[in-house]
């Protein structure tokens, strides 16, 4: 043994041994994610606000499960001027990755300590009262730069931001600080996405406008010199009056409408595909139970083929039984119940299918098309949280 020089042994041992077992990402199931598409989703969305309004990219959650850094370039390549992000992590990660460009933090930030590092990776921190702004002026006195900020106001989501009536005087108190430099004033909307849009524009967004333009007016010339901005992807579709000088757009600029049934005359492309292998074929009698539970027992006999993907991957056990998957262009039904790493589907009106298969539950397969709301509408959520779910186990494959 101690003749041996580890190194040398070590080395080429893992080398030939990690190249031979180093799996395929697409050999059980993996998400696709389309780049060229994001870059589409911003270009379209940037011509559409025009060029008095910047376009930032909303990136926070992986980049709504796509993967932050491959959205955030691709976004930037199509035109995005800034991109958001939700926490401190997720803004180091884009600087980490080369990213350059301005980077809001749209989530609070509250002690010196996350406040420093905000400040130290170039990331723009939300304010919702004097008391960060104060610990913001300090961290940055005395340094080489000031402390850019955005300051937050709620018009009526009861979330983050102060209140409407105390903007002018907390925008007074920051433009006396020195070290900090107030660059953005903006709020949130709350129902835009569940606005009837196609009646007359009175709704609580209609409210809010309202609020947030009084606030502007409240601050007067010097709301000129500020970024403001109100509208998400629901917001910046629906009303250009909602636009401001910046719109922060995420669901839309992953190809997806923010609002069922909305119409909309712009060329958005879905980025995404949930795709995933069949690992074996059963044949069946009639009355067999399929899966935990039974939940499905077959009503005739049955060929069925068992795919590796189950809730632990993102696809949620609210589904069971209701979804169906695109293969070679034929929707199949998923039976039973959806399993932590594999589900069940029914298969004997296309018996030809065979191991090794590829099913898409979710995205374009030829004229199919499976969206996010989709699945939402049928398990009680929304398309935010469908993206977002595929974030642990699926490797994800750039195209
Ligand atoms: C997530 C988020 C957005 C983006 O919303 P979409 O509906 O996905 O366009 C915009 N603004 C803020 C403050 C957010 O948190």
């Amino acid at each position: 043994m101690s003749n041996i020089r580890k190194s040398e042994k070590l080395v080429t041992f893992d080398e030939t041994s990690k190249s031979v077992i180093k799996p395929d990402p697409c050999s059980r199931a993996w998400v696709e994610v389309d780049s060229k598409a994001i870059e589409n989703n911003a270009r379209v969305l940037k011509n559409y606000i025009g060029k008095d309004c910047l376009l930032m990219a909303v990136v926070k959650a992986d980049g709504y499960g796509h993967g932050a850094e491959t959205v955030a370039k691709a976004a930037l390549n199509g035109g995005a001027d800034t991109l958001g992000v939700a926490t401190l992590e997720e803004g180091i990660q884009l600087r980490n990755a080369g990213l350059t460009c301005q980077i809001l933090i749209l989530g609070n930030l509250i002690n010196s300590e996350e406040l420093y590092s905000s400040f130290y990776w170039d990331l723009i921190p939300t304010i919702s009262g004097i008391r960060e702004a104060i610990i913001c002026n300090n961290i940055a006195k005395h340094k080489y730069k000031k402390f850019v900020i955005h300051l937050k106001v709620d018009t009526g989501m009861t979330r983050l931001g102060c209140n409407c009536n105390e903007v002018e005087d907390l925008v007074s108190k920051i433009d006396c600080l020195d070290s900090i430099s107030l660059q953005g004033i903006y709020s949130h909307l709350a129902i835009a996405d569940e606005d009837n849009l196609n009646q007359s524009f009175i709704s609580f967004t209609q409210i809010q406008l309202n609020r947030f333009e009084k606030v502007l007016k409240d601050i007067g010339v010097r709301s000129n010199s500020l970024c403001r901005h109100l509208a998400n992807s629901a917001g910046t579709l629906s009303n250009k009056q909602l636009h401001f000088d910046m719109v922060r757009v995420g669901l839309s600029l992953y190809g997806y409408l923010p609002i069922n049934n909305f119409e909309s005359i712009l060329n958005l492309q879905p980025a995404l595909k949930v795709k995933a292998r069949v690992t074996l074929i059963r044949e069946v009698q009639e009355g067999t139970g399929v899966g935990y539970g039974h939940l499905f027992k077959t009503k005739r006999e049955s060929k069925l083929a068992v795919v590796s993907i189950g809730y632990a991957d993102g696809v949620s056990r609210a589904l069971s039984g209701k979804i169906s998957a695109s293969i070679d262009g034929v929707l199949v039904p998923q039976v039973g119940s959806i399993a932590m790493d594999q589900m069940v589907f029914d298969i004997t009106d296309k018996p030809d299918i065979r191991v090794g298969q590829v099913l898409t539950l979710l995205g374009t397969d030829g004229e199919n098309f499976i969206s996010p709301q989709y699945w939402s509408d049928l398990s009680g959520s929304i398309p935010w949280e469908v993206l977002c779910s595929f974030r642990n186990r699926l490797p994800r494959v750039i195209t």
